[in-house]
């Protein structure tokens, strides 16, 4: 095989995006009195509620932990079942595993790769207790349909919004629809503070009981206490954990936050010049394009059409990186996983999204990227399905 070999250092998928101002926030949380449960940890948590426009948001030490928060609050527990979808990462479905209910996977939509509501629908029996759809790549699922089939069978919806902070849903950003939604600050997602989640709600029931999960179970609200000692007195109320956020990561997450907007703008820009050169390749498949919400394009994911190809999604993998540019792929169906097979979950359960993930490669995209890295990517893409065109 004879590549002209487009790069000399390696691309990766996706990378944060740290500067000047992120250093001098940490660097200041140092040199003050509170590493931990301080006042930057409600700065955050105040800043991420008025961004997508809800009264409340949790921090909680990483998007997992936010999820197992948000199962113990909507009252998750042994005997129910919880339908996510399969096209996810696998903490969307653990979460459920963690309070002793049963995730059932839903298939994807073959247009959107998001849950398909008419299989949600299918799936639901008289044990379905909510659902966790998942905006997969940032793209808005439909929320409309989820809403309407939740309340006709009294669900409650549980957003994994991993991927989607800053897409919005029928003019309204992703934060602010469901009982409550999950953000996740990895460093490959869009803002970041090392680890870390949130969880964002208007219920003020769901409030406290995060507040509380996130903790051991502990509150000294005098509100809520059982009995009041004195000023010293404080109650462990049921089994939580020791979740929290630490300021350190809080004053990161805050001085990210303020350049959230300009991060998915830049996103926007290098999907525009991925599409625009990829649109005349009759092998490959384009992200979908919303009409009633936008994505906040945390991946960029194209499909191969592999019978137009001599080569199999592996060999154009293979060639690409070879060529330096950090290609992956999200994500083998979670219940494919030997954890979830052992559990007794099989093949042949979503088709759609067992399909999809035969073909699908998701190429680098993040802020840091150069215009020169986009055309890198460009360039390398075009040369691997030309290699392996039919002739
Ligand atoms: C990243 C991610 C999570 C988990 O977030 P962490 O902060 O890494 O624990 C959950 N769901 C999806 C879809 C994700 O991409």
């Amino acid at each position: 095989m004879s590549f002209v070999k487009i790069r000399e250092n390696y691309l990766p998928y996706g990378k944060q995006s740290i500067d000047e101002s992120d250093i001098n926030a940490v660097v200041e949380v140092l040199r003050g009195n509170y590493l931990t449960t301080g006042p930057y940890i409600e700065e955050f948590e105040h800043t991420v509620a008025d961004y997508v426009g809800t009264k409340y948001a949790v921090s909680f030490s990483n998007g997992t932990a936010a999820l197992h928060g948000a199962c113990y609050a909507a009252g998750i527990n042994e005997g129910d079942e919880v339908i996510t979808t399969a096209m996810t990462f696998a903490a969307s479905a653990n979460c459920v595993l963690y309070q002793g209910a049963v995730p059932v996977f839903a298939d994807i939509d073959d247009q959107t790769y998001n849950i398909d509501p008419l299989d949600i629908e299918k799936k639901i029996t008289p044990k379905t207790k909510a659902i966790i759809p998942v905006h997969f790549t940032g793209q808005p699922v439909n929320l409309q349909s989820i809403h309407q089939i939740a309340k006709e069978h009294n669900l409650i919806v549980i957003e994994d919004a991993a991927h989607a902070i800053g897409a919005t849903y029928q003019g309204n950003r992703v934060g602010a629809l469901s009982d409550m939604t999950m953000f996740s600050f990895h460093p490959v997602k869009h803002v970041t503070t090392g680890e870390g989640g949130i969880i964002t709600t208007n219920n003020k029931r769901y409030y406290q009981k995060l507040i509380q999960f996130r903790s051991h179970g502990i509150t000294r609200d005098r509100k809520l206490l059982s009995k009041d000692e004195g000023p010293w007195y404080y109650e462990m109320q049921f089994l939580g954990y020791n979740y929290r956020m630490t300021d350190i990561q809080a004053a990161l997450g805050i001085s990210q936050m303020k350049k959230l907007n300009e991060f998915i703008e830049k996103r926007r820009q290098y999907v525009t010049l991925y599409n625009q050169a990829f649109e005349s390749l009759p092998e490959v498949i384009l992200p979908f394009q919303h009409i009633d919400g936008n994505s906040s394009w945390h991946l960029y994911v194209i499909r191969l059409k592999t019978d137009r190809l001599s080569g199999t999604r592996k060999d154009i993998f293979e060639a690409l990186q070879k060529q330096n540019i950090g290609v992956n792929v999200h994500y083998l169906p979670v219940y494919l996983h030997p954890f979830y097979k052992g559990l007794g979950y099989s093949k042949g359960l979503c088709p759609q999204a067992e399909s999809l993930y035969e073909e699908m490669i998701s190429l680098p995209l993040f802020p840091a990227m150069t215009e020169k890295d986009v055309q890198d990517v460009i360039r390398a893409v075009k040369q691997s399905i030309n290699h392996y065109r039919q002739s």
